[in-house]
């Protein structure tokens, strides 16, 4: 499975609650928060998968 695999999974899963009468916001059905929810945002945003997933990046950081 590869990366955009995984990703692709992980926004179907995260899908727009549907509720009648509009007595309530829209959200998540995965994870209930407002919709869209980040991980949803997360797991559709084109990246460069191989830079976004390099620890070695954040412990390279400018301040030192
Ligand atoms: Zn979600």
């Amino acid at each position: 499975m590869t990366a955009a695999d995984r990703l692709a999974r992980i926004a179907d899963a995260h899908v727009r609650a549907i509720l009648e009468g509009g007595l309530f916001d829209d959200f998540c059905m995965e994870c209930q928060l407002p919709w869209p929810c980040p991980t949803y945002v997360w797991a559709t945003t084109e990246r460069n998968v191989c830079a976004t997933w390099n620890p070695l990046d954040d412990e390279d950081g400018e301040d030192g």
